[in-house]
């Protein structure tokens, strides 16, 4: 018969632009395979349903960015489990209710966690509801390397881990085999799906149709040091003894409004477009040939499936620092905080290391896991097949139970 559309909640928190991208993919991704099948919401359930501090998640994320060395020793000081699980225990047990409330609100059959703090206190609620064996929860990191052993529960149906590194930290941190994925870093479909020609991008984003272009950002925020290295290269990029210029830059600055005003009032000697937030990443992907960025995981798996070689400029503390191994050690990119230096690389790499170019942007496609979303929402759509239809209506059983009680 025609089986009931199933609910799937996904939980994230807008710290960084990471975990929304991962979450709208993920919906995008069952919305392309499985049409009404499943009804998908994103919510960020802290924000919503809990009281301080976790609702406040984003602001102190964005403070302690600010204050690096605060974060460094946040992230370093919560990674043995006793102390992340206590704080988290006594989280869940004051906030129990709310978050209850919360995630029951959605009836989901399928909870997908996109947040390293998200798996503790609703795998409790499920457990209280009496709902651990009926409700599918999986976990899906959303960092390349080093991540934070938060992410890792052992109390998840699936944990879909980004790379091999990161499957083997959570096997060390005891999850088993038959819990752990590697399909990749879940990315827009609008990466893996879309087929372009840089030569119609190139006119349709209005550049310079022949010389070779950089792509500049920072993450969702224009973080790093966007404004040195864009000078730099507006030097280095022009040819003196020919007055031509050798390459053109792109820059884009996402939500970083200052930073975009500061560029566009600058006088450039080289073909430069000056962007703020772009929703169409793919495209200006498309039409470049290298890329500089801080190790954002998301821009980096976006730039491996377009080819780009990689200047990684910048990390933030903690879960960003093993993605510059990542790229680095596999051959795709470089690793410098100098704009001076980037600019030199940038420079060659237009002009006599052309080969050293090609090798990088072969290396990156190797790495590249376009296919990693769908893999997931596949693999989840086996986990909610295999529970056959007893599970096919988990709520009503809980609420005659809660109506008992
Ligand atoms: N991004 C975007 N438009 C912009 C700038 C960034 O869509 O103008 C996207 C980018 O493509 C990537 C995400 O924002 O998917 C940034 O994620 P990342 O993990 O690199 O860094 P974060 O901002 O989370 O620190």
């Amino acid at each position: 018969g025609a089986e009931r559309t199933k609910n799937v909640l996904i939980i994230m928190s807008d710290t960084g632009g990471g975990h929304r991208a991962s979450a709208e993919a993920i919906r995008d991704a069952f919305k392309m395979e499985y049409g009404d099948e499943y009804s998908v919401t994103v919510k960020d359930v802290w924000k919503e349903y809990t009281g301080w501090p976790l609702n406040d998640m984003e602001r102190q994320y964005k403070f302690m960015l600010k204050h690096l060395q605060l974060w460094k020793v946040a992230f370093h000081s919560t990674s043995p489990r006793w102390i992340h699980g206590c704080y988290l225990a006594f989280m869940a047990a004051y906030y129990a209710k709310d978050v209850e409330a919360g995630l029951m609100e959605y009836k989901p059959d399928i909870i997908i966690s996109v947040h390293p703090m998200m798996q503790h206190i609703p795998l409790w609620v499920l457990k209280w509801q009496g709902l651990q064996k009926k409700v599918i929860f999986v976990t899906v990191i959303t960092d390349l390397n080093t991540c934070h052993p938060t992410w890792f529960h052992p109390g998840v149906n699936r944990c879909y881990c980004p790379s091999k590194g990161v499957a083997k930290r959570a096997a060390l941190d005891g999850l088993e085999d038959s819990q752990i994925c590697v399909f990749g870093l879940p990315i827009r479909p609008s990466f893996a799906r879309a087929v372009l020609s840089k030569d119609e991008l190139r006119e349709e984003l209005q550049m310079d149709p022949h010389l070779p272009a950089v792509l500049l950002m920072g993450g969702g925020e224009g973080m790093g040091p966007v404004r040195k290295t864009a000078e730099a290269l507006g030097e280095s990029l022009r040819d003196k003894k020919f007055d031509k210029p050798i390459g053109q830059l792109i820059i884009i600055c996402g939500r970083n409004k200052v930073l975009k005003s500061t560029l566009e009032s600058l006088d450039w000697k080289i073909p430069v477009k000056v962007r703020g937030f772009e929703t169409q990443m793919e495209k200006w992907m498309a039409a470049c040939d290298c890329i500089i960025t801080k190790a954002g995981p998301g821009t980096i798996a976006e730039a491996l499936i377009r080819g780009l070689p990689i200047i990684l400029n910048d990390y933030i503390p903690g879960q960003e620092k093993g993605n510059v191994p990542y790229v680095v050690d596999n051959g795709a990119g470089v690793f410098t905080r100098s704009p001076k230096e980037t600019a030199r690389i940038v420079t060659e790499w237009f002009s006599t290391k052309s080969d050293e170019l090609k090798r990088m942007s072969e290396n990156a496609l190797k790495l590249a896991q376009p296919e990693a979303v769908f893999d997931i929402v596949r693999d989840i759509h086996k986990l909610a097949q295999e529970r056959g239809p007893l599970a096919n209506m988990p709520y009503i059983l809980t609420s005659s139970f809660t109506r008992l009680i």
